[in-house]
């Protein structure tokens, strides 16, 4: 097994990876709150996650990647007051909140797909574990770390640091600067310490999503619902959690709380933060306005954009980073990462089709094979080193100027040896397809490709180049399409 060092938030220390179970490992990540729709900067979060999921499995782990939905709890501005942001959304379009939540998960599906992350083993819904939020609400109570107030539940804080909770531990938050920054804060007339959060809520009569319970009817707390989801499915106390770094305070660090105070044990060994996707050195927010959508990228359709970027060119261009660094869009980083994504991907066209050549009279070139087998330890070092894709990528570079000299005959692959030769090709693809999670992209459907030859048949026609028109009217044909020549222009169309 590969020396795979993980930066531990809560150590605030690399550390070796060293999971409960020695050959499983449960991660959770905090996944969306589904009531629009995921832009840029939520995929890189994303992104970072589904490269742990594929190095973890790579390097020989079981993996259980539980990724859950929000869809109730999490209140417009974050906070133990006022709307859902589902529930808003679905005032707001006249719709019921199921339908927002199916719309926008949909969306988040599909955008994933696009930027080739893989799905997690279990996806959890918050509607879908009301009865353990409840559940755990109660325990709570009853071990005198939470109390009913109006009709709401809240955790009281004061209470487990008393029991040797440490809240702001996680965070770094010192109890008396939280309060003096949280004094005017919501929901504090119910509150016995203004830093209580709301485990369960009363609903306001006006408010949609409701369930009974034993407080009456409301609706549970945002940070609760991964708290039981993620216990649930991997233990009260497993190996990974993730999220973004704006998840670090008050999210998780309510999640240690609930999590400590219900079950006696820490939930979890190490916790880990992806940073931001910025603009112009600002967090990428829809409220802030500077989001755009994968769709608008995809299209290169928004006024941040100078161009039209595909999802493995963006995916190259956040593996760039290492992901507890920001990371922040220009137009020349993206035009860069096209260049160096698509140098990597022909190089992986080349060695795919590029097969060992046996040559007696060929020696072996120590050299040669050495400086590979030092370049693929390279790679993983990088991965090794907290995930640092960067290192990574630079040393497939140095795999692929070596894959381009076989390719250009400057070196065979006798001079490899058959050993180096096979071994650079399994880990230069493994890397690339298994590991960073790129693939080809191809203009696959003949849509795509018809128009560009459409305009090759104008230009041929133009020219009077009869013998290429008809070659493009084959094309077409071939593809159960035709060319109409019309008086208004030139289309295609299926072939009736
Ligand atoms: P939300 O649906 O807003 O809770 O966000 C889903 C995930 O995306 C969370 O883990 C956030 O931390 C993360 N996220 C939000 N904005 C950004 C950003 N600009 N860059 C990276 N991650 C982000
Ligand atoms: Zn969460």
């Amino acid at each position: 097994m590969q020396a795979f060092k993980i930066y531990n938030t809560l150590s605030r220390e690399k550390e070796l990876f060293q999971p409960i179970n020695a050959k499983h490992v449960g991660m959770y990540v905090c996944g969306p709150t589904v009531y629009n729709n995921v832009h840029l900067g939520n995929v890189r979060t994303f992104t970072t996650f589904d490269i742990l999921y594929r190095y973890l499995t790579h390097i020989g782990y079981k993996v259980r990647y539980v990724r859950n939905i929000t869809d109730v709890g999490h209140l417009v501005g974050d906070g133990d007051e006022g709307e859902d942001k589902i529930g808003k959304m679905a005032k707001l379009e006249q719709l019921e909140p199921m339908e927002i939540v199916q719309r926008y998960t949909n969306d988040f599906h599909d955008v994933m797909q696009q930027f080739n992350n893989l799905p997690p083993s279990i996806e959890p819904t918050a509607t879908g574990h009301i009865v353990e939020q409840i559940e755990t609400t109660q325990k709570l109570i009853d071990k005198g770390l939470a109390y009913e107030s109006n009709g709401s539940v809240y955790f009281d804080i004061e209470a487990y640091n008393r029991g040797g909770g440490e809240y702001g531990k996680l965070s770094g938050r010192i109890l008396e600067d939280l309060l003096t920054e949280t004094r005017d804060l919501d929901g504090v007339g119910e509150k016995r310490n203004p830093l209580d959060f709301a485990l369960w809520k009363k609903a306001a009569p006006e408010h949609l999503m409701r369930w009974n319970s034993p407080w009456g009817q409301g609706f549970p707390g945002w940070h609760l619902e991964c708290t039981c989801m993620s216990t649930k499915y991997l233990g009260d106390n497993f190996d990974i959690h993730g999220g973004g770094m704006d998840l670090k305070f008050p999210h998780h660090e309510c999640e240690i709380a609930q999590g400590k105070g219900s079950t006696g044990v820490d939930p979890v060994r190490y916790w880990m933060h992806s940073n931001m996707l910025t603009v112009n050195g600002q967090k990428m927010s829809k409220s802030l306005g500077n989001s755009f959508l994968p769709a608008e990228l995809i299209a290169g359709n928004h006024p941040l954009l100078e161009q039209a970027y595909s999802p493995m060119t963006a995916r190259f261009f956040m593996l760039q980073s290492q992901y507890r660094s920001t990371l922040d869009f220009s137009n020349d980083a993206l035009k860069a990462s096209q260049k160096g994504y698509k140098r990597m991907i022909n190089g992986l066209r080349i060695i795919k089709k590029m097969d060992y050549l046996p040559n007696p009279e060929q020696e072996i070139d120590p050299k040669q094979a050495e400086e590979i087998e030092k370049t693929i330890q390279g790679c993983y070092d990088g991965m090794n080193d907290d995930l640092n894709t960067a290192v990574t990528i630079a040393n497939l570079f140095n795999l692929l100027k070596k894959i381009n000299q076989l390719y250009m005959n400057q070196l065979s692959t006798a001079q490899l040896g058959e050993e180096a030769f096979n071994l650079l090709k399994k880990e230069y693809i493994a890397m690339i397809e298994n590991v960073l999670g790129l693939k080809e992209e191809l203009a696959t459907d003949v849509a795509s490709m018809a128009s560009g030859m459409l305009a090759l048949y104008k230009e041929y026609k133009e020219a009077k180049q009869y013998d290429k028109v008809d070659q493009v009217r084959t094309y077409f044909k071939a593809n159960g399409l035709v060319i109409k020549d019309m008086k208004t222009g030139i289309d295609w169309a299926y072939e009736e």
